[in-house]
């Protein structure tokens, strides 16, 4: 991969970050504020007639979601910094660009994912 594919990768990666940051940051109230928040989440309810609890699952469920995609972003960005970012990591054989604009947090290839998602 080249120092521009490279950056560009990087830039994606920060703004993936920043983004998941940012939804994190108002669902748990920093901008917007709790009690609007709660508001919403109960209208939100209402139309849906969920109960709160099923509520309060998904939302954790949420979270959780994105602090994994927090978490391979950031595994993404240390690879990067080591030089390893694009190659995978079952056989070090490059990651097609391809698959790395789909998803710049890809670890391995299409073959050994498939491998491994299979296993
Ligand atoms: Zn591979």
């Amino acid at each position: 991969m080249n120092q521009i594919t490279a950056q560009l990768f990087e830039a994606q990666l920060h703004d993936m970050r920043a983004e998941l940051l940012d939804r994190l940051h108002i669902q748990r109230g920093g901008v917007r504020g709790r009690a609007e928040a709660a508001h919403e989440a109960r209208e939100h309810l209402d139309a849906t007639h969920l109960r709160p609890d099923e509520g309060f699952d998904m939302e954790v469920a949420l979270e959780e979601h994105e602090a994994a995609d927090l978490m391979a972003i950031d595994k993404a960005l240390q690879r990067m910094e080591a030089g390893q970012y694009g190659h995978c990591i079952d056989c070090a054989q490059r990651i097609v660009d391809a698959r790395l604009q789909a998803q710049p947090t890809a670890l391995r290839c299409l073959d050994c994912q498939t491998r491994f998602e299979s296993a």
